[in-house]
């Protein structure tokens, strides 16, 4: 299971995993880091950039029901 990829604050890349070292169970419980430079994300920052990454599906699907 993959995590929604969400901007890296450190390198911008958006290429995430779940730390390996992660236990199973929610998804709040898991340590999400960024594959190009093993940036570890604070909870809060996964969830920030989730948020985004929201906002820009949202505004996508908008745009394509306009076409
Ligand atoms: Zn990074």
């Amino acid at each position: 299971m993959e995590p929604i990829p969400v901007n890296c604050p450190r390198c911008g890349e958006r290429q995430n995993q779940f730390a390996s070292d992660s236990a199973p169970g929610h998804l709040s419980s898991k340590k999400v880091v960024c594959m190009a430079c093993q940036y570890a994300f604070e909870g809060e920052e996964y969830r920030a950039g989730l948020e985004v990454a929201r906002q820009e599906i949202r505004a996508r699907l908008q745009q394509r029901s306009r076409l």
